[in-house]
């Protein structure tokens, strides 16, 4: 790479959740000067508004490294400014003001929806909904949460367990069913995240549960035994659940209506019961047109989020088309975005992390990818010539003004001491300030004293 001390190259990384911020720093190693957007005012993404509080190793490291990366001299940070075509400013308005390549790390944004009957009664959430709640990501902090006594989880994931873990936590006094498409051999989530709610497990409901979808799985090669040594493995280190929450499965229901009560509250559910086929090496579920009607006061759609439709790339599947030729493939792996209307790569940007396969896999994963695209983008910069040096302060000159406070690293320390001083005189394991005005008042506040 052809960097010296008065040139380098240039490149916008948008979004500051785990895969653009290891992606930025992966660039700036290599001699790459970086901005860093980021629609929010804090980095961090998932890290920082999804990852279950309780998790404070995990996210006090994560926060840690993230500082890091900030401070790094090539980086520079630019947080509360959204991209996109309904956005603060455009992609075409990061090229013109010169930024060589663009790196999209927006994560997955548009929560997924099944379009059923009756999505819109009371009682009915998505996931992120909730857990963007306790997390406290401005927006949604204020969000009027009315669970009933019988929750229904769609989905048997890691997030459908903080889900229960935020029941639990709330000390509600609830039966809550995660309810699977597939059966027991196919499960998503790992021993790690269930210990926290192990404890609650119905386990005369789960055999029975697991019994009934014992054939099918066995037709399609199911492994019951390593379902039932997950749950024995959470509950040797599981704590007594002493919260009045019960927590069952049930395996091979895909939900089909969603049914009201006379004041709009959700009160039942009718599912499908499915099969299972292997196709392509796959375990898919396939209905059987048989209907069975189950009583449910709370739905809650726990089943991934896809990419921001109204960002300006083209969309497939839930993520933001990949070229299926690639220029600089990275193991096998096609990071550069492509417009299939127009059979054409958009030659310099590029998508890693969620922003690229939404919804998969915690953060070491969206950490490898983001590595591996920003490989691609090196690849692709050794085609340009490097611009000169101080173009950082020029290029964001160049660009229109957000029309709001843009917030930088030294302002993000002000926030983090501030948070840090409140966790302490409230003695809580950590504080975060409610909506963007607080944090940008606080923000105002540390630069005048
Ligand atoms: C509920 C939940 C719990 C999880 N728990 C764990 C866990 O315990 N352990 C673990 O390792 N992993 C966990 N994960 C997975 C982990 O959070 C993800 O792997 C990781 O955050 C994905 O990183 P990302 O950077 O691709 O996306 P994100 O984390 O979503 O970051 C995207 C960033 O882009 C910004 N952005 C979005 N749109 C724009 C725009 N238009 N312009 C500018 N910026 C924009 C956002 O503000 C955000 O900062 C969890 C995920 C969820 C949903």
């Amino acid at each position: 790479m052809t960097v010296s001390s008065e040139t380098s190259y240039l490149v916008a990384v948008i979004g500051a959740g785990p895969a653009g911020l290891y992606a930025a720093q992966y660039l700036a190693r290599k001699g790459v000067n970086v901005v860093l957007f980021n629609r929010d005012i804090k980095p961090g993404g998932l890290a920082e508004y999804g990852i279950f509080p309780d998790k404070l190793k995990m996210r006090t490291g994560l926060l840690a490294q993230f500082k890091r990366i900030l401070a790094m001299p090539s980086i520079r940070y630019q947080g509360n400014v959204t991209i996109g075509q309904a956005g603060d400013i455009q992609l075409d308005q990061l090229r013109s003001a010169g930024f060589q390549a663009l790196m999209i790390t927006t994560g997955a944004q548009q929560k997924n929806w099944l379009g059923l009957p009756g999505e819109d009664l009371a009682g009915v959430y998505h996931a992120n909904d909730i857990v963007f709640h306790y997390n406290r990501l401005p927006q949604y902090v204020d969000l009027q949460l009315d669970f009933g006594q019988n929750v229904a989880v769609i989905g048997v994931g890691n997030v459908m367990l903080d889900i229960v873990n935020y029941l639990k936590s709330e000390q509600h006094p609830c039966v809550v069913t995660a309810y699977g498409r597939r059966g027991p051999s196919q499960v998503k989530f790992d021993t790690q995240t269930l210990e926290p709610v192990a404890g609650c497990l119905d386990l005369p409901a789960i055999e029975a549960a697991v019994k009934s979808a014992d054939l099918i799985e066995a037709g399609v090669g199911g492994d019951v035994d390593g379902f039932y040594q997950l749950l024995a493995d959470a509950r040797t280190r599981s704590t007594v659940c002493d919260t009045g929450l019960t927590f069952r499965m049930a395996f091979l229901r895909s939900p089909r209506r969603l049914i009201g009560d006379d004041r709009g509250r959700v009160r039942a559910i009718s599912f499908e019961l499915n099969e299972l086929v292997s196709e392509g090496g796959q375990v898919v579920a396939r209905g059987t047109g048989q209907m069975e009607t189950v009583a449910a006061d709370t739905v809650i759609f726990s089943i991934g989020s896809q990419v921001e439709p109204d960002f300006g790339l083209p969309v497939a599947d839930g993520n933001y088309v990949t070229s299926p030729q690639p220029r600089f493939p990275v193991d096998g792996i096609s990071y550069e975005v492509y417009n299939p209307d127009l059979c054409a790569r958009c030659e310099d940007i590029f998508v890693s992390g969620w922003a690229r396969k939404a919804s998969e896999g915690i953060v070491g994963l969206a950490r490898k990818d983001a590595e591996r695209g920003a490989r691609a983008v090196l690849s692709y910069l050794e085609t340009l010539e490097p611009v000169s040096l101080g173009t950082i302060q020029s290029a964001l000159d160049r660009l229109p003004d957000a029309g709001k406070r843009v917030v930088d690293a030294a302002d993000l320390e002000i926030l983090w001491t501030a948070e840090a001083e409140q966790a302490a005189e409230l003695g809580l394991p950590a504080f975060k300030f409610k909506t963007n005005a607080e944090m940008l008042g606080v923000i105002e506040k540390g630069l005048t004293t």
